[in-house]
């Protein structure tokens, strides 16, 4: 029994320092990505009730030299974690603003909105306002076309400090989506008090809108709730032309999803705004 008790004792220790190896291996490897720019950032279409695009979302993808193309949840948490979703995301930020530069005067391309996701670290800094502005008076681009999007873990946090930040950003046109919602512990008391422009409804009832009676009534409460406080509602997820059209039926007036489109690269997003709205 001893022995037996040895041998699990150091496989335990065995799974923990693999496990460790592993996690320095991806801060290593992740802070050479920063250095090196090995990140892409994918656009997913948003569209508009007449199937017109408004604009997409980005979504980071890191090319790793090894491990090929990541998707955020290979990361993203590690960067949470360690603040290096600082650097990152100063990098989309400035990413976004540049094609929304590049976009400015196009026929096409100039009324497109570009959202962005927004963790909690980092709009937590004290100098995140003034480093948006900072971007947006560089780039001498429309404050209106970008969108930054917050999670409901946010407001639980510091409402003063958000309801301050998001205030000053929305005075020079930034817009704000709340992204995930209903997920999340927000009140209406909450939502009443945020300069919120858009209420994005987590995908996970989307999914099962039309086989889940509770799911139903969400997304029917939550585009009833946008709708009485003057944001847009745009549902995440949609797969189907049948959720498409419930939503549609209740009231969602923008779309976003496999059904409409998957996140892509650059290229073949100006090709898909050219075919979708050209
Ligand atoms: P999210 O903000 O909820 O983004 C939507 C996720 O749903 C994306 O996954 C997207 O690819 C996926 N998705 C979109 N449409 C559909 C659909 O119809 N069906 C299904 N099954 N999935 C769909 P992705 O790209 O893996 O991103 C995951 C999360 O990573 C995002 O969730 C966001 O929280 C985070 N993330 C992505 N990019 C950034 C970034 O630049 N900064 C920060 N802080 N977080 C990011
Ligand atoms: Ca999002
Ligand atoms: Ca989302
Ligand atoms: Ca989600």
């Amino acid at each position: 029994q001893g022995v037996a008790a040895m041998a699990l004792f150091f496989l335990l220790l065995h799974i923990l320092q693999s496990d460790t190896a592993e996690r320095s291996e991806l801060d290593r490897d992740l802070r050479a990505a920063i250095r090196e720019q090995q990140f892409v950032l994918y656009y997913q279409p948003q569209l508009n009730g007449a199937g017109r695009v408004i604009g997409a979302e980005l979504l980071i993808r890191w090319q790793h030299p090894q491990r090929g193309l990541l998707a955020p949840g290979e990361f993203i948490d590690h960067a949470e974690n360690t603040g290096l979703i600082i650097p990152i995301g100063q990098w989309v930020l400035e990413q976004t603003a540049a094609q929304l530069r590049r976009w400015k005067d196009d026929p096409l391309f100039g009324d497109l909105g570009l959202a962005v996701n927004i963790s909690q670290k980092q709009f937590s800094q004290s100098s995140f306002v003034a480093e948006i502005l900072g971007l947006i008076e560089r780039h001498g681009i429309d404050a209106r076309r970008l969108e930054l999007e917050l999670t409901e873990t946010l407001i639980v946090h510091d409402m003063e400090d958000l309801t301050r930040k998001m205030t000053a950003l929305v005075e020079h046109g930034v817009r704000f989506s709340l992204d995930d919602f209903g997920t999340g512990f927000s009140s209406l008391s909450h939502l009443k008090r945020l300069p919120l422009s858009k209420l994005k409804i987590d995908r996970s009832f989307i999914c099962d809108v039309l086989t889940d009676a509770n799911s139903e009534t969400i997304v029917r409460t939550v585009i009833a709730l946008g709708q009485s406080m003057g944001m847009t509602v745009i549902a995440e997820g949609v797969e189907t032309e049948a959720q498409r059209r419930f939503l549609a039926d209740n009231g969602c007036t923008q779309f976003q999803g496999y059904l409409l489109g998957r996140p892509m690269p650059l290229a073949d997003f100006s090709t898909f705004v050219q075919r979708h709205n050209g």
